[in-house]
């Protein structure tokens, strides 16, 4: 059962059978609760999170005590696993930003899993390289583009992340926090979306009705990023399916 559960995370997935079937008892599922903080700023990095399901936003905050999003991670990747080196504090916060649940593994058996997986290994890699990537994007997304094409972006890309289908729990506020916008702006913009017929919004919840039209208005960094997604992920998907 835990087994097949694992195969729901993109870098769990990686795994070779042999390693799967060595580290599977050191793994605990873990149900993720709209705000449960799974890492705080500044704290040692306990465990590594794995998501299945939702979806988990990094949070970077000011010494003044704002906060704004600066990264989201759902079934696509981990949190915690860049931490887990270096100075094994995070840097950020990590919070439950739409429920769902995990799977997680504690640090020291983490760093012993990916050290024993070829596998894990270049699915990390990629995974990182994804996040600058992503963090790269977003800086350029935050001084050039329209709230409106920004914001449809943010909906397809935690729709994607959460493996959720279609119905977002995401409230008013975590998409201003997304987009480092205020909660008025984001509330007449996704009221433009809704005439239009293309999401429906409610309280605490938003409703994909039309992912091409969404995919239409949304700013370009979702192609970009899909672009730089492939050629990061694909060529090693290749190898190892011919292989
Ligand atoms: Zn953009």
């Amino acid at each position: 059962m835990m087994d097949a559960i694992l195969s729901g995370n993109a870098l769990l997935a990686e795994l070779e059978p042999s390693t799967r079937a060595r580290f599977l008892p050191h793994f605990q599922r873990a149900e993720l609760r709209r705000g449960d903080v799974l890492h705080s700023d500044g704290q040692p990095t306990e465990w590594v999170y794995f998501p299945l399901t939702g979806l988990v936003a990094i949070l970077t905050q000011t010494i003044a005590g704002e906060s704004v999003q600066t990264g989201m991670v759902g079934c696509n990747g981990g949190v915690g696993v860049l931490e887990a080196f270096g100075s094994g504090r995070f840097r950020s916060r990590g919070e439950v930003q739409i429920p769902g649940t995990a799977v997680r593994l504690g640090v020291a058996r983490y760093r012993e899993m990916l050290h024993s997986s070829p596998g894990l290994e270049r699915a990390v890699e990629r995974h990182l390289e994804m996040l600058v990537t992503e963090a790269r994007q977003l800086m350029a997304c935050n001084a050039l583009h329209p709230i409106e094409g920004r914001l449809s972006r943010s909906i397809l890309d935690a729709l994607d992340r959460s493996c959720l289908d279609k119905v977002l729990p995401l409230t008013q506020e975590a998409l201003a926090q997304m987009l480092g916008a205020q909660r008025t702006t984001v509330s007449s913009c996704l009221a433009r979306l809704q005439r239009e017929g293309l999401i429906r919004s409610s309280r605490g919840a938003i409703e994909v009705l039309d992912v091409p039209r969404l995919e239409r208005i949304a700013c370009d960094c979702r192609e970009s990023l899909a672009i730089a997604k492939a050629d990061i992920w694909t060529p090693e998907e290749q190898q190892s399916a011919s292989a």
